[in-house]
């Protein structure tokens, strides 16, 4: 990366509003049907279980945040059901309680947050509505409070699939579509040479990158040798092959084996301090040049710890890139929105070729350019939530009075 910082690029303060005084919180756990089964190391997946949160202030304003957890603990620790229940029991009573339901600052809400550790998913779910309340209050895009600067940000293809058949077949319409970069799920009974080999023999040029959440063992000389034998496939990035908690050990077997192909960090990275204490132990290895970082906002608590992220890496020359959770259409733009920071250059998870939900709960869908980009919107949040399409896709709802 570049020595030069970006020169149009400030980074943003968190924003003055007046108060918000809420009135009550939703919380929505939907069901929604993928048009695809979406397969990682940990599992298949044909539905997909989420949790939404709703806040309603006592002028009339209405937020939606997603927490895209995974039905099971498999991702990392939380899931859908302990997101609901950690909102329930923890969370939107202690906005409620210790703060009389009204928010004057993000530091208010963040701060009361601090005691309940980890539970990332659930507090971006309430952050990724403060946002779209503050948006409305001060009439501004979630862009500029964000201090995005990309006007529209490149788009990869992220390809879960059984077999390596269905792995050939997917890429194709995948490279068909105008994707200019996909990134291929592996794990260890996977045939990752073959595999990897074969789509590298078929597209030279494509951006190609793998991601193993976390299913290999640094320690087993099986799992070293596949890992190792990437470095002939000049992949992008080799992503988080290690334990899900981990930073360690990745550097020591990235600098160990010489790997050149950088290794990015997704599920290790919760809070700033990781993504620091990563940096610094690529430094001590003299391998800096080679630690990525995949940033899912809601992995850390939401967009504004994203910011705090995206700017360390900035001072720090890490290239950066958001990941994606199959979160629905309002986290995706938001995910689009926050990857307009000039920290995020390289292709992120936003869409596939096809959508991923039979029905959604928000229009429009993003849509690729035909140079695998896609454009930043520049008002609001990219897409206006259905109201009607959330209550008809609810499983269950709880509905928490705030004052
Ligand atoms: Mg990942």
């Amino acid at each position: 990366m570049s020595d030069q910082l970006p020169q149009d690029y400030a980074a943003p303060d968190l924003p003055e509003h007046d108060s918000f005084e809420l009135s009550e919180a939703t919380i929505y756990h939907l069901a929604p049907e993928l048009n695809f089964p979406f397969t990682t190391s940990f599992g298949s997946y044909k539905r997909r279980d989420t949790v939404l949160l709703a806040l309603k202030t006592t002028d009339g304003l209405v937020a939606l945040g997603e927490a895209p957890t995974l039905p099971d603990p498999a991702f990392d620790s939380e899931y859908v059901f302990g997101v609901i229940d950690v909102l329930q029991r923890f969370l939107l009573p202690m906005v409620r309680d210790q703060l009389g339901g009204t928010l004057t600052h993000y530091d208010d809400f963040w701060t009361a947050f601090k005691k309940i550790k980890g539970h990332h998913f659930a507090k971006s779910s309430f952050e990724s509505a403060y946002w779209q309340l503050v948006m409305q209050r001060l009439g501004q895009p979630l862009v500029g409070l964000w201090g995005g600067v990309q006007e529209s940000v490149p788009a990869g293809f992220s390809l879960g699939a059984k077999t390596a058949e269905e792995i050939f077949q997917r890429a194709a319409a995948a490279v068909e579509r105008g994707f200019g970069r996909i990134k291929v799920k592996i794990w260890p009974e996977l045939d990752v040479v073959h595999v990897i080999g074969t789509l590298r023999e078929k597209y030279p040029d494509i951006m190609l990158q793998v991601d193993a959440n976390s299913a290999f063992d640094p320690r087993d000389p099986d799992h070293q040798r596949v890992l190792a034998s990437l470095d002939q496939f000049e992949l992008l990035l080799i992503e988080q092959p290690f334990r899900h908690d981990d930073i360690f050990d990745h550097a020591r077997f990235q600098a160990e084996h010489d790997l050149r192909t950088p290794i990015t960090l997704d599920e290790s990275i919760k809070t700033l301090e990781d993504a620091r204490t990563a940096a610094e132990i690529w430094r001590m290895f003299g391998i800096s040049d080679r630690l990525f970082l995949n940033i899912k906002p809601p992995r850390v608590g939401g967009y504004w710890q994203s910011v705090l992220i995206a700017d360390l890496a900035l001072q720090e020359h890490l290239e950066c890139w958001v990941g994606g959770m199959l979160d629905m259409t309002p986290g995706k733009w938001m995910n689009i929105i926050f990857a307009s920071h000039p920290a995020c250059r390289l292709p992120g998870d936003h869409m596939q070729p096809q959508p991923y939900y039979q029905q959604d709960i928000a229009t429009p869908l993003p849509t690729l350019n035909p140079d695998s980009t896609i454009t930043v919107p520049k008002t609001g949040m990219g897409c206006e939530i259905d109201w009607g399409a959330v209550e008809k896709m609810t499983v269950e709802k709880w509905i928490v009075k705030m004052r």
